[in-house]
């Protein structure tokens, strides 16, 4: 098989769907080479849904917050499809000083890039939401963070972009990116070769292994998550809530069921998790047990399924979003650090834009792959 566009992306989820949808809505012709055999099923469709700005490296803010004031709110209407979007805000809580101080470091340094967040105090906390114990003393509360289904979102991407002629082709892992008279323009899989002008890597951690041989290595971390659904319980409230410890973030999604992820608080004794593929017979009894101190109401919730999925760990925490140094055509989104979901959106615009010859709508200098150079 020998195949021509003029791009070709590497990776069906949010990113390279979406990138695939702006990009063929520009006129392009895209293919996207995706290794599995469904469309995005890496961390794009098994996220916890969280579309928030607090809480974030503040190098990110201005692509995300960008990206929740222009896409966001009209998604569901241009891909025609229900992406269940809830824009009603962030609670980030704290139950000791301790945490009150992270909050508040996070806090002053999203304001001073522009964002509407503040702290707020018990009382506060629980006036927006009730659930919450009276353990919690604190938070920080973004009005315009929010939550959205992953899996129909990048689904309404690849549906819409298959409808402005962007070509899927799952099950066709890439081996190898080539170059043609120094250019990146070969994709490499076991069926054949695809050749285009420019080549986008999306392929999450495994995007490291795809550019390394072409010079350019990404320094990522490959790095499990888990989630846990519960069945599904009458309507209680509609913010995404995160906990200034990270033991759990969640939302209640538009069904009823409560999504919910978390950390153990024993990844620093290097789990045996990382070397199975799945879910872990910790992680939900560790997260269940820090939703329970925070939301009492919920402690008989039954949990009824569990999921794991694959983060790629930048080594500074935040993505690489870049035309790749010193090999043209070829271009690098990647490293999306366990929060791509929210900003994949505005990172797939703006790549798409870079990728035609136009402006993005944000700086993209703090995503430039060479900023891991040694600085001498
Ligand atoms: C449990 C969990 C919870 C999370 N919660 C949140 C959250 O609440 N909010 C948030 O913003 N983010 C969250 N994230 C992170 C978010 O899901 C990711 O940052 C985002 O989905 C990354 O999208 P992507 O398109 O870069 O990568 P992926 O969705 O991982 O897509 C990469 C694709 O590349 C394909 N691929 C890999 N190698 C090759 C190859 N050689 N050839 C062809 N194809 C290849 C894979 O099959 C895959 O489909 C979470 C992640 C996990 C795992």
């Amino acid at each position: 098989m020998s195949s021509t566009a003029d791009v070709i992306i590497i990776g069906s989820g949010i990113i390279g769907s979406a990138t695939a949808y702006y990009l063929a809505k520009k006129g392009v012709s895209v293919t996207v080479l995706d290794a599995a055999d469904a469309i995005g099923s890496g961390g794009s469709s098994r996220n916890g849904g969280g579309v928030r700005q607090s809480g974030r490296d503040p190098r990110e803010l201005p692509m995300v917050m960008w990206g929740i004031k222009n896409i966001w709110p009209t998604l569901a209407e241009e891909l025609d499809t229900n992406v269940e979007y809830t824009q009603k805000g962030n609670l980030r809580l704290g139950k000791t000083e301790a945490h009150l101080k992270t909050l508040q470091k996070l806090t002053d340094s999203a304001v001073a890039c522009g964002l509407d967040v503040r702290m707020i105090d018990g009382d506060e906390v629980r006036a927006i939401n009730p659930y919450l114990s009276n353990e919690v003393i604190g938070a920080s509360w973004c009005p315009t963070d929010g939550h959205a289904n992953p899996l129909t979102t990048t689904l309404g991407y690849y549906k819409k972009a298959r409808e402005l002629g962007a070509r899927f082709i799952t099950g066709e892992p890439v081996l190898q990116i080539k170059k043609l008279k120094g250019k990146a323009r070969v994709a490499v899989t076991p069926d054949g070769t695809f050749e285009a002008d420019k080549i986008l890597v999306a392929a999450g951690y495994d995007t490291r292994a795809l550019t390394l041989p072409l010079g350019v290595d990404i320094p990522m971390r490959k790095k499990k998550s888990e989630c846990l659904v519960t069945e599904a319980e009458p309507p209680m409230f509609a913010q995404m809530l995160g906990t200034a410890e990270a033991d759990f973030y969640g939302h209640q999604t538009t069904h009823g069921s409560f999504v919910f992820g978390g950390s153990t608080g024993l990844e620093p004794f290097g789990l045996m998790a990382e070397a199975v593929p799945g879910s872990t017979s910790l992680s939900a009894p560790c997260t269940c047990r820090g939703i329970m101190k925070y939301f009492p109401a919920l402690s008989d919730a039954k949990i009824v399924r569990t999921w794991a999925g694959w983060t790629d760990a930048s080594a500074d925490g935040i993505p690489v979003i870049d035309e790749a140094d010193g090999v043209p055509g070829l271009y690098i989104a990647c490293g999306f650090s366990g929060h791509g979901f929210g900003i994949g959106p505005a990172a797939a615009y703006s790549l798409a834009e870079v990728m035609t010859g136009g402006e993005p709508p944000v700086d993209l200098a703090p995503f430039r792959c060479t900023r891991f150079k040694a600085k001498i």
